[in-house]
């Protein structure tokens, strides 16, 4: 348990409970519910952390951790007992305030049930569910799913009923108890962290997890067949509810969650890169979310502040965007204030940067800061990772966009124009990755890093040796960073665009020709991007959907994606549209 947690035992219903309080008993109380085969230590981290603002308390379900067992173990779990030691508890640690729930696996089954059930009205104040559906919208959603199948529908059943292996596994008689007694509880905590990347630490897990595990067969045993058989169909909950759907999750379907709004009418989305065991795998996350609904709810007003798309994903995250004093950094830091992210909007350009900042906070942005810093200065990187790690925190979604363009052939390029463009295009992503990227990485809470690409980088041309060369490097850097930080849940994604009708034109160099021509040529393209008119908008959308689906390399455009399969399967026809000379 987190230092300073104080215990005391609760009697109820034949069995003696331990329960663990943390924080400042005058504040809000959040009470935590541990899952299977869990104990009140998985949620020690975020415990830690809520502690800093909350009363919380957390208690071992009965039969688990350091709480007694009923005798027998037949129908000692059924969802009405838990429901009187949920009460039981909250009478001791919260008599006169209504406590806030927090409910994680089996935790959450548990604590639809209170939420839904009238004898608990009035003693919550609010739900937060993870990883754990109400047995009862369960059984509804089968039922639904079995009376019209439609294949879509038929595919969801199937999908679920997949992920849901260890439930039949767990209704075999004496099986799991014997697996939990030997084999297994001796490798359960290398398994999790093998297979959901769930560091140990702080008492977690406990040395009781086999015998956790053996009583906690009958949670399934005493509940899942009778309530899936028979659901109930006034399962509404009378609170406020925050769903965290960890998009990952290896034994749920998020498409469990599709009808819950008929549930849970004053619902709030929250969705998470992460498999199941999110208490431990990010807890600055979880903590950050309970939080905010705790306090929402406490001010009345439980709805979020963010409605913008995927505000569900990006709520509260902290989001970094280097170039975005204009054009595709301008619009994507303008797409996630909208998801209610917290942006910080770097460019070289201090006033542009400011900008950006100010119009992120009118759309939607908690927070926005505006940084100056050159990309390609490596000691300015250093100091602006310093500043924004100290004032702001570790970053949630890195995208390293700022690049300039540079038109001209390969003899025309000088070495000067060489450095510039791979100074700014290559190193600058390169600082980027490595200053916040190692944080991200320190963290161990996951994240994802976006760099800005381009078509050019799997598209040869005789006009744009430097650039693409810059690019493409940016490709290759992506894809072997992206494969380097696969196990620690960081994503990375290489964003593609074709011609995108921004300032890029009208700043581009273009190589060995006079100023009057230089200007010209800007002109020109700046007139041909316009007419293409490709807005910056929708690779802003890209970028926030790479993230969200974690895609590796996102051509963007008709023509980016068209030259991205020519490259694939006719790399002979793109070679020789390479020689053309464009005429500008
Ligand atoms: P833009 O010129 O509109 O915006 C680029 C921003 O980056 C500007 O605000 C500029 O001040 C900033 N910047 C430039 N150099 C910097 C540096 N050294 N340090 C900090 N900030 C710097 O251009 P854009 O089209 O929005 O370009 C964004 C990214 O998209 C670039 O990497 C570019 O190569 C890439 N891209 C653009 C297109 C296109 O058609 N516009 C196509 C493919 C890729």
């Amino acid at each position: 348990m987190p230092e300073g947690a104080r215990e005391r035992r609760v009697r109820t219903g034949g069995v003696e409970l331990c329960v663990a309080e943390l924080g400042d008993p005058g504040q809000p109380t959040v009470v935590l519910v541990h899952g299977y085969p869990d104990s009140k230590e998985v949620w020690s981290e975020v415990a830690a952390r809520l502690a800093e603002r909350f009363h919380v308390v957390l208690y071992d379900v009965r039969g688990h951790g350091r709480s007694t067992a009923p005798e027998p173990l037949r129908g000692g779990f059924t969802l009405a007992k838990l429901t009187d030691d949920f009460l039981a508890v909250v009478d001791e640690v919260s008599p006169d305030r209504p406590v806030h729930l927090v409910g994680h696996d089996w935790g959450s089954v548990q604590a639809w049930e209170f939420v839904t059930v009238g004898r608990t009205e009035g003693r919550i104040a609010s739900f937060t569910s993870m990883s754990g559906p109400s047995l009862d919208h369960f059984g509804q959603w089968i039922n639904a799913r079995v009376k019209r199948p439609t294949p879509r529908r038929v595919g969801q059943l199937l999908g679920q009923g997949a992920k849901s292996w260890y439930v039949y596994l767990l209704h075999t008689p004496a099986l799991p108890e014997l697996a939990w007694r030997g084999p297994l509880g001796k490798r359960w905590s290398k398994i999790l962290e093998r297979v959901e990347r769930a560091p140990g630490g702080g008492g977690y897990p406990t040395s009781s997890l086999p015998s956790d595990a053996a009583h906690g067969a009958w949670l399934y045993r005493d509940n899942v067949r009778a309530r899936l058989r028979r659901p109930r169909t006034d399962a509404y909950a009378h609170v406020p509810v925050q769903l965290i759907t960890p998009q990952d999750d290896a034994f749920l379907s998020e498409r469990l969650y599709d009808d819950l709004e008929q549930w849970a009418p004053r619902l709030t989305r929250r969705t998470l890169a992460a498999g199941h065991w999110i208490p431990r795998t990010r807890p600055d996350q979880l903590s950050a979310w309970i939080g905010e609904f705790v306090m929402s709810v406490e001010g009345g007003h439980p709805a979020p502040k963010a409605t913008g798309r995927h505000a569900d994903r990006f709520g509260g995250q902290l989001v970094l965007v280097t170039g975005a004093g204009s054009g595709i950094g301008r619009a994507t830091a303008f797409a996630f204030a909208e998801a209610g992210a917290r942006v910080v909007a770097v460019d070289r350009d201090a006033e542009a940067a400011a900008r950006t900042a100010e119009l992120s906070r009118l759309v939607g942005a908690p927070e926005a800061w505006a940084e100056t810093a050159d990309v390609s200065d490596e000691q300015a990187m250093e100091k602006l990772a310093e500043k924004v790690h100290r004032a702001y925190g570790v970053l949630d979604v890195l995208v390293n966009n700022a690049g300039i363009g540079l038109s001209g052939s390969f003899f025309a390029t000088t070495p000067e124009d060489w450095r510039k463009v791979l100074d700014v295009n290559l190193w600058g992503v390169i600082h980027g990755c490595r200053l916040f990227g190692a944080r991200m990485a320190e963290r161990g809470q996951g994240g994802h890093i976006v760099n800005t690409a381009s078509a050019a980088a799997y598209q040869p041309s005789r006009a744009l040796p430097a650039y693409s060369t810059s690019k493409a490097a940016v490709l290759m850097l992506s894809e072997c960073l992206r494969a380097e930080l696969a196990d620690q849940g960081i994503g990375v994604s290489a964003i593609c665009p074709g011609f995108v009708n921004t300032n890029i034109t009208a700043t581009a160099r273009f190589a060995g020709v006079d100023e009057a021509e230089e200007r010209r040529r800007q002109e020109k393209s700046s007139r041909l991007y316009g007419m293409r008119n490709y807005p910056p908008e929708k690779v802003a959308e890209a970028i926030l959907d790479a993230v969200i689906r974690n895609r590796a390399v996102v051509p963007v455009t008709p023509e980016a994606r068209g030259a991205h399969l020519m490259s694939r399967y006719l790399p002979g026809l793109l070679r020789r549209l390479a020689r053309v000379e464009p005429r500008l």
